[in-house]
């Protein structure tokens, strides 16, 4: 009881379930009466008032003064102390009550509050909660929910949703069933079944459901109320239940008797109820001859606390690994949220000169691809590879540009199309140059949009790492944030404008006077052209024929190689030039391999050393100058570290979280 006294006193029962009693039954079995004894405290009960929403009586026996007191005063005299306050689930807002005398009329107000007529057939799924902190109360908390509805047609042999009736009825029994059956279902909730003495037991729905959520019997004890209205003679049939023979419960029945509608209509005392009912079991004929634990609140009370206690004890360690995740949760996110400014000018300038330091820091080690510093973990803050990737796209998008050139006779004709179109004053045997330097030119053309994207794309890559780097080291300053993004985008605008003028000096280069000193080249293009030889040759050798003595005629190979020859390289006919052509497109395809890697090369590294390269440095500079600027004005200062409030009320949020859940787990390692 301490324990649960403790959690509660701390709080979580906002983060974690803490054991807790419900009582479930039939309309008017008397579940609010029954509570009403545990706590007593008069409760809205009766026909009229019917409870539509779950009410939630927190009960603890304390004496709060004394926690107050110094150390060394007398202890005072222990006066009989009666505190309460009424809040909803909706709005946690404890409004003080005080007497007794209020509560009824609080609870039935806040209840309305809760609940619209018009929806969910006038039943809610929100709480009212009673904070009741009295001297020898309890240290319980308990719930009284809406009891399970019959229909009218069916009665009481009945009780399931009928399949036909008023759809009225019927969304009503589902709302209060779902009710009932999200609590029944919480493995720390210990279910009172209530059960009036004069039904049979056997067709009490709320049994059938408490063992459907608790097959095991562990938390559901049975309650049996007005024994005063027992039949004559029926009176054996309920002492054997309550003697466990009839309908068994693991943990056993209970039975009391509270005030029926004629009592509390004559204002009979909550205490005087009681000391009735003692007195109705002493002289009852049957039930006195019966053991006395069987009956009386106290003894329920006894009963509850018993198996609240035991309950607790099988669920402390889950409990415990509850707490303990859910502090290294909060913990980490409010490592995430930030410390805040500090509350000195000193402190926040070392806060401002702290975040500019490490935001460079991490630049630029992101940015030239040391991810050592945890910070740097997330894929998303890796800017260097991320920019490679980048160029691995650049790169294989050129690529995949590359023309068939001799590979496809449709480019041949084109070449030849050139050819014969420009003709010039070129002596026998040469072509114009400029036929070669126009398709280069045409096809580096076709690499400006990708060339201009690569840009683009790596100075928003780097716009969004930075702008992420930000907000994970000063998730909390929006204002800082903002001028820190400003100075970025204005150095990254005036680095993408050089990366700009450097790429147009790499076209420059392309375009205009096709040049390599690539042994790669001519390389290539003599391989093709022995590959054009080796195609002659076995043509030749294949249709040279052979003489009668089986070998190749040498004289018709040697013809045929001439002819081919010829008509390559001597001719002046309309044959030459497809032979130029040819050889022109192989030519343009060896040099589009080399002039593309130079070209990628070269984009990459203008990008690299434009963007990549200065960035840190770039940035350094004017928030270096922020910094210097600032702390010469408190003002400024001020302005510049004010904080997101929705920030400032989280990390509130967080901390008072951490500093239960903290108590809470020491709480629980006490226990343990
Ligand atoms: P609930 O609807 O289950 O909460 O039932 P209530 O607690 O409101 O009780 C319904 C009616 O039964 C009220 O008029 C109570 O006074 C009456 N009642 C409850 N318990 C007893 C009892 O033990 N004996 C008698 N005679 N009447 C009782
Ligand atoms: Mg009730």
């Amino acid at each position: 009881m301490e324990l649960i006294y403790g959690l509660r006193a701390c709080g979580v029962e906002h983060d974690i379930a803490i054991p807790q009693v419900a009582v479930i039954g039939d309309q008017s079995s008397g579940k609010s009466s029954v509570l009403e004894a545990i706590c007593s405290v008069p409760l809205p009960r009766g026909a009229g008032l019917t409870t539509r929403c779950a009410i939630e009586l927190r009960l603890t026996n304390t004496h709060p003064e004394d926690a107050a007191l110094p150390s060394d005063t007398e202890p005072p005299k222990r006066e009989p102390f009666w505190l309460a306050s009424i809040s909803t689930s909706l709005n946690p807002k404890q409004v003080p009550l005080s007497g007794k005398a209020e509560l009824e009329d609080a609870i039935a107000a806040h209840a309305a509050s809760l609940t619209d007529p018009r929806q969910n057939s006038g039943f809610s799924k929100e709480r009212v909660i009673v904070h009741i902190a009295a001297t020898g109360s309890p240290n319980l908390t308990i719930i009284d929910l809406p009891g399970i509805i019959r229909t009218k047609t069916f009665g009481d042999f009945f009780p399931f949703i009928p399949p036909f009736g008023d759809s009225q009825d019927r969304n009503a029994i589902r709302q209060v069933s779902q009710l009932i059956q999200g609590y029944a279902a919480q493995e720390r909730t210990i279910l009172l079944v209530v059960i009036p003495a004069t039904q049979d037991v056997a067709t009490i729905e709320a049994l059938e459901w408490a063992a459907r959520y608790d097959p095991s019997g562990r938390r559901t004890i049975g309650v049996i109320t007005k024994p005063d209205l027992i039949d004559k003679g029926a009176e054996r049939e309920v002492a054997s239940v309550l003697n466990n023979r009839r309908k068994p419960l693991k943990l056993g029945y209970i039975m009391v008797k509270n005030r029926s509608q004629k009592e509390v209509e004559e204002h009979v005392s909550v205490q005087q109820a009681r000391e009735n009912e003692y007195e109705f079991f002493s002289n009852h004929p049957v039930f006195s001859k019966m053991s006395r634990s069987y009956f009386g609140v106290d003894n329920l009370v006894k009963k509850v606390t018993g198996v609240l206690v035991s309950r607790l004890h099988d669920e402390l360690p889950k409990m415990r690994s509850e707490v303990v995740q859910m502090l290294g949760k909060t913990t980490q996110e409010l490592q995430d949220i930030g410390k805040g400014a500090g509350d000195t000018p000193a402190e926040a300038n070392m806060t401002l000169m702290r975040i500019v330091f490490e935001y460079n820091n991490l630049l630029t080690e992101s940015s030239a691809g040391r991810y050592v510093d945890k910070r740097l973990w997330s894929p998303s803050l890796r800017l260097c590879t991320r920019v490679r990737n980048v160029y691995d796209e650049f790169k294989s998008k050129i690529e995949s540009k590359r023309p068939p050139f001799e590979g496809d006779s449709r480019f041949i004709d084109e070449v030849e199309k050139d050819i014969r179109n420009s003709r010039g004053r070129e002596l026998p045997g040469f072509l114009n140059p400029r036929i070669f330097e126009s398709r280069v030119a045409r096809y580096v053309e076709d690499w400006r949009d990708s060339s201009n994207q690569l840009v683009s794309e790596v100075k928003r890559l780097v716009s969004e790492v930075a702008v992420e780097l930000l907000t994970s080291l000063a998730p909390e300053f929006p204002g800082l944030r903002s001028k820190m993004q400003d100075i970025v985008t204005d150095v990254l605008h005036n680095l993408e404008k050089n990366a700009r003028k450097e790429i147009v000096s790499v076209f420059d280069r392309e375009v205009g006077q096709p040049f390599t000193m690539n042994e790669q080249f001519l390389a290539a293009v003599n391989a093709k052209r022995m590959e054009r030889f080796d195609a002659a040759v076995v043509v030749a050798l294949s249709r040279a024929g052979r003489d009668n003595r089986g070998n190749v005629r040498e004289k018709n190979v040697s013809d045929m190689l001439r002819a081919w020859y010829q008509s390559y390289y001597c001719s002046s006919s309309a044959e030459r030039v497809r032979a130029d052509a040819e050889d022109m497109s192989t030519m343009l395809g060896c040099y589009w391999d080399v002039s593309a890697k130079r070209f990628i090369d070269n984009n990459v590294m203008v990008v690299d050393t434009t963007i990549l390269r200065p960035l840190a440095q770039e940035i350094h500079v004017p928030l270096n100058a922020l910094v210097l600027k600032v702390g010469t004005s408190q003002q400024a200062l001020v302005d510049l570290l004010q904080e997101d409030p929705t920030v400032t009320a989280r990390r509130k949020t967080l901390r008072a979280k951490k500093e239960r859940l903290a108590k809470a787990q020491e709480l629980l390692d006490r226990f343990r």
